[in-house]
């Protein structure tokens, strides 16, 4: 048998990450297996159903990295199959028009919740042969749900679940219009796709009994079910699309890598062990359905911050670089009028939590400061600076060797010659480059920055100092400047 898992998600929204997470799940158990993963768009919702939602999902995946190998598969295509099977249960007797009216369904209910009943069609319909003469019509086509006996869905997260088969409803299959309904269309694509294991949010469980009915109607096996438990935010409280769950597209732009993501995503409901970082490779090999928890997860920023600073300092400087790249194309910067990225990853690895911090705190290799943090210059610029500056300026522009080594050794040099203590030269001279008191270390900065860059930002920095700082150095209170 070929394990086959689908993720098969409605686009009436982002791909939020309790999706993401039944992706993920169910791309591992494909491929911990070595089977198929099919991706199943569930848009028979034309009103909740939008194109910018199926892209975003799409988006999220390739951002992921879980790749499908089928589909994606759209449902409002396969509208042809599904009156195929309609007609044919309909044919054996195992489905039948239901022709009450939208008003005594709904007194049915009221009453039944009245009586504090669950509520369910009293299957008046059931064993009609000829349309009653008030009838209403179109009618609606409802499952024959077996009367007596028990459903058992033996799940493998949650253990075997029985449902008595009087209280599952003899559920609509397709409305007074016409379409398909969910739990219909799900069962007829799970066994259309050959699908071995369904993993998917336990909000599904319920529906997972009916579905079992009608695929034992539909003469085959029903796939093994695995129902997750619910993802809780950071303060215990149920997530949903509605209550604002963050999207995997928001996360990419607040700066977390797709690795980092992807092994929060996995930890949220899964252990082996007690590990906590888990390379793809390693998930693929480890993870296993009997793993799941049965709890609810919870969301914990602090731990997805840690593991994406793990993920940045880890992970190949090229493939950070790649998306770092990305993050500066959003602030208006061609990262090839810069450093090698790769350089400036492993400068900044350390000192940055997510790619917006490392693209932030690295936008001036790419722009000549426009203005010196105020803070910063009225602690470090005086009227000894520019003299300070010129003599950095004059010892760097004769280096024959633009190296971290060789710009070292200059500034010491430097600082040497004038009695002081590195960082004394270090301080202005990297406020006068990057225009802000935090960078890497300066000969790292510098040789990444260049001697023509370097060169000009020190003059600049000369120049505007002269103007700025008068010998009590008092003009600095209303830094920031113009260099
Ligand atoms: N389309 C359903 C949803 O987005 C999932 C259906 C399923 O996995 O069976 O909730």
């Amino acid at each position: 048998m070929i394990v086959k898992t689908r993720f098969a998600p409605s686009p009436t929204g982002d791909l939020h990450i309790g999706g993401a997470r039944t992706a993920l799940f169910s791309w591992l158990y494909a491929r911990r297996h070595g089977g198929r993963f099919v991706l199943r768009i569930e848009d028979t919702d034309r009103e909740r159903s939008t194109r910018e939602a199926i892209n975003t999902i799409l988006e999220g995946m390739a951002w992921l990295g879980l790749d499908y190998d089928e589909g994606p598969f759209f449902q409002t295509e396969r509208f042809e199959r599904y009156r195929e099977v309609i007609q044919m249960l309909l044919a054996q007797g195992k489905a039948y028009c239901c022709y009450c009216s939208r008003e005594r369904v709904e007194q049915l209910r009221a009453g039944q919740l009245s009586r504090k009943e669950k509520p369910r069609y009293d299957r008046r319909c059931r064993s009609l042969t000829k349309p009653p003469a008030d009838a209403s019509t179109p009618p609606v086509v409802r499952f024959k749900t077996p009367e007596e006996g028990e459903t058992v869905v033996d799940d493998r997260v949650r253990g075997r679940v029985v449902f008595r088969n009087h209280e599952l409803d003899d559920l609509i299959i397709v409305r007074a219009d016409g379409t398909p309904t969910y739990n219909l269309v799900v069962v007829i694509d799970d066994m259309d796709m050959a699908i071995t294991h369904v993993i998917r949010g336990d909000d599904h469980l319920s529906n997972a009994a009916r579905q079992i009915n009608l695929i034992k109607a539909l003469g085959v096996a029903p796939p093994v079910y695995a129902h997750v438990p619910i993802i809780l935010d950071e303060g215990g409280r149920k997530l949903s699309k509605r209550a604002g769950a963050a999207s995997v597209m928001e996360y990419r732009d607040q700066g977390f890598l797709p690795e980092a993501m992807l092994n929060y995503l996995v930890r949220l409901g899964w252990a082996h062990g007690d590990q906590e970082i888990f390379s793809i490779d390693e998930m693929v090999e480890h993870f296993d359905i009997h793993e799941i928890n049965q709890s609810a997860a919870s969301l914990n920023r602090p731990k997805l911050l840690w593991l994406n600073q793990h993920y940045l300092m880890t992970c190949d400087p090229s493939h950070v670089g790649r998306h770092l790249s990305w993050h500066l194309g959003v602030r208006g910067i061609d990262p090839v009028d810069g450093p090698p990225i790769e350089e400036i990853v492993k400068s900044q690895a350390q000192r940055s939590k997510t790619l917006l911090e490392m693209a932030e705190q690295s936008l001036f290799f790419y722009r000549d400061p426009t203005d010196y943090d105020a803070k910063a210059a009225r602690k470090a610029f005086s009227s000894q600076t520019p003299g300070l500056l010129a003599r950095v300026r004059a010892e760097l522009s004769g280096l024959e060797d633009w190296t971290v080594e060789g710009v070292h050794d200059a500034v010491m040099a430097v600082a040497h010659a004038l009695g002081v203590k590195l960082g004394e030269v270090a301080q202005p001279l990297r406020i006068a480059v990057c225009g802000g008191p935090v960078s890497p270390p300066i000969d790292i900065t510098l040789s990444l920055l260049g001697r023509e860059a370097t060169l000009r930002r020190v003059e600049a920095a000369e120049v505007w100092i002269q103007r700025n700082v008068g010998n009590a150095g008092s003009a600095l209170d209303s830094a920031p400047g113009q260099p």
